[in-house]
């Protein structure tokens, strides 16, 4: 972890009355924000400067530009489990400056104008039994799963850094690096634990999905192609007190792969706002892994529905029939999700590396730019790119830490309830 990572996760400490006694940090944190702001302020007047600008009329050249001033945030990829099944983990084999056989390296994710995205830190689903009490390696295998990623964004320092929280994200990017997130992909990683949670947490994992493809003691899981039966109806008791701890922790609630009563009952229950990390549009593509627009309606900033945001998934057998998979069809899912949940909740996770085939038109981290000259063909402004790039996944990640902010404020303290079908404890 770097020096500025560690100033980062210690600055809501530093916040506290009992650190005023600490003059030379308080000053150093002075000028930190200071910094910060200004850099910020220099994000804002490059933001605004594009915003009375004239784009080009032509698509492309319209969607470069848009995306140099508000680069592409995925939500979703893959590279760390390629990097356990090709290389056994061993990062130093590893070398992203050059091309790679995956979806991602850096010449490419330049020409894409990708600067942010999610590292995955998933590991499958393992038999754990009926009542998910079979001891499996799933912990271990992700703690490995965030040092690879860990690993490779500071063999690539140059590049990526380490980003744990808005502030840091606004500033990365305003520097040109790549701001290197880490998302975990299901409950079954956490060992039926609250306290895994938290410890994931603290080595700087901002989202968790509920479920992957398998239930787990938390909540259902929607299965890939076909839907398991339910085994909880949805969350269960201790999936209930997982998203009030992370709404206390400031994790981000991640809804794809759940099935459809989980996502509504964590919608209903968590005071944050929610997310999609990798999910596309149902009414385009009948999955059970899509979301359907019974619950992209519960999204949005009115009264009585959830702010969220919905990273539209481009793996083949979510977007289309087979073959039919193409830039098109996925530009179809951004608009239905444009069209129900409003263009201020949608955005892209693309799964790469993860997926052994791509769509027609989008086959690598180079290609989001002619994505996005597709939606300004279909009449998507500035604003709605923008957005859909990474401004909308912003603003949902910065409520969840206003969130975070309150419940601690208000003395919300850690959750021990230990799994009930646990008999160690
Ligand atoms: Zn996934």
């Amino acid at each position: 972890m770097s020096p500025s990572d560690t100033a980062s996760e210690r600055s809501p400490l530093l916040d506290g009355d009992n650190n005023k006694d600490n003059n030379s940090r308080t000053r150093s944190r002075e000028v930190l924000n200071g910094v910060l702001t200004l850099l910020f302020i220099g994000f804002l007047v490059g933001f605004l400067t594009l915003w009375n600008g004239s784009l080009s009329k032509d698509p492309h050249k319209a969607a470069v530009a848009i995306l140099s001033k508000a680069p592409v945030i995925d939500g979703h990829i893959d590279l760390p489990i390629l990097v356990r099944h090709g290389f056994r983990n061993n990062v130093t084999a590893v070398d992203l400056r050059r091309p790679t056989p995956g979806h991602l390296d850096i010449p490419r994710l330049r020409t894409g104008k990708l600067g942010g995205f999610f590292w995955s830190v998933y590991v499958s689903c393992a038999d754990d039994g009926e009542d998910f009490l079979v001891p499996t390696n799933r912990v271990r295998d992700s703690l490995e799963q965030i040092d690879v990623a860990k690993g490779l964004i500071e063999q690539h320092g140059d590049v990526f850094q380490l980003t744990t929280d808005t502030r840091t994200l606004r500033s990365v990017i305003s520097r040109g690096k790549v701001a290197s997130m880490l998302g975990a992909e299901g409950g079954h990683q956490l060992g039926n634990s609250l306290s895994s949670l938290r410890m994931f947490y603290d080595l700087g994992v901002r989202y968790m999905t509920l479920t992957h493809s398998c239930h787990n003691a938390f909540a259902d899981s929607a299965g890939i192609l076909t839907s398991p039966e339910p085994k909880h109806g949805g969350l269960s008791p201790l999936g209930r007190t997982l998203i009030q701890e992370m709404n206390r922790l400031g994790m981000l609630v991640d809804l794809s792969h759940t099935s459809d009563e989980t996502a509504i009952q964590a919608i209903e229950l968590s005071k944050a706002p929610v997310m999609w990390s990798h999910s596309s549009a149902r009414s385009v593509w009948n999955v059970p892994r899509n979301v359907p627009d019974n619950i992209l309606k519960m999204i949005g900033l009115k009264e009585g529905q959830k702010d969220g945001v919905i990273m539209v998934n481009f793996a083949p057998q979510f977007v289309a029939a087979d073959g039919n998979a193409t830039l098109y069809a996925v530009a179809d899912h951004v608009d239905h999700i444009g069209n129900v949940a409003g263009r201020d909740h949608v955005g892209l996770g693309s799964d790469f590396d993860g997926i052994g085939t791509v769509p027609e038109g989008l086959e690598d981290v180079s290609k989001y730019p002619d994505l996005f000259a597709e939606l300004r063909k279909r009449g998507w402004s500035r604003r709605n790119l923008a957005g859909l790039a990474g401004g909308n996944f912003v603003r949902v990640w910065e409520g969840v830490e206003r969130v975070s902010k309150q419940l601690k404020d208000e003395g919300a303290v850690a959750a021990y309830d230990i799994y009930d079908k646990r008999t160690d404890l």
